[in-house]
């Protein structure tokens, strides 16, 4: 996971070049994703965080999970903006140039498994993703060792579980190339999608089973 986990928080830069996906994600997707969009959670995290100091020190994740606690509006706040940064930063690091990459190894055999094939599965995760009403997210996580797919509403994050991939289905994440089409945004996403980085997720939530 990325550094800079406590306040304050910044927006560290992306792995890759803004232009790296192209052709399937634009650039300037990229640009007003990364640097408005994540700059603004990471901006009104802080901002909130500053109302609540006995907060200060808290990882981004406890942060998530301490919100309950907190009063209004305080919690709708944290919870909306640091789940934002989670989720955004989550996104944008298991994505890399195009390739025609699949899973491999455990991850594959699990997926084989659990869905028959790979075009099974990713039917099954794009029609997840185009389920959202709405803002949110599809995921692929694992559930002990077995995989599962679900949504999420907002920038709500499905703690309960391993996280392995989300989808990002916000209209900002697409709107500019794909305009209303989440469909063709799903479909142009599989081809960036770090399959090393979404199996070795897998293999420490394995690992963390164990532990
Ligand atoms: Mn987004």
């Amino acid at each position: 996971m990325t550094e800079n986990n406590t306040y304050p928080f910044v927006n560290l830069p992306l792995p890759y070049a803004y232009n790296a996906l192209e052709p399937y994600i634009d650039e300037q997707t990229m640009r007003l994703h990364h640097d408005k969009h994540l700059q603004t959670y990471i901006d009104n995290l802080n901002a909130a965080i500053e109302k609540e100091p006995r907060i200060k020190l808290l990882p981004l994740k406890q942060l998530i999970a301490y919100a309950d606690k907190l009063p209004q509006p305080s919690q709708n706040i944290i919870r909306n903006n640091a789940g934002g940064v989670f989720n955004h930063r989550f996104y944008f690091e298991q994505l890399k140039n195009p390739s025609d990459d699949k899973p491999t190894g455990v991850l594959m055999q699990e997926i084989i498994r659990e869905y028959g094939t790979f075009d099974k599965f990713k039917a099954e995760l794009k029609a997840a993703a185009l389920s959202v009403f709405g803002s949110g997210y599809a995921w692929l996580v694992a559930d002990g060792n077995k995989l599962k797919i679900i949504t999420t509403p907002n920038q709500n994050v499905p703690f309960d579980y391993c996280l392995l991939l989300n989808i990002d289905v916000w209209e900002h994440a697409y709107y500019l190339k794909h305009h209303n089409l989440r469909a063709d945004y799903i479909d142009d996403l599989f081809n960036v999608i770090d399959w090393n980085k979404v199996e070795q997720r897998y293999l420490d939530c394995l690992a963390s089973l164990k532990a």
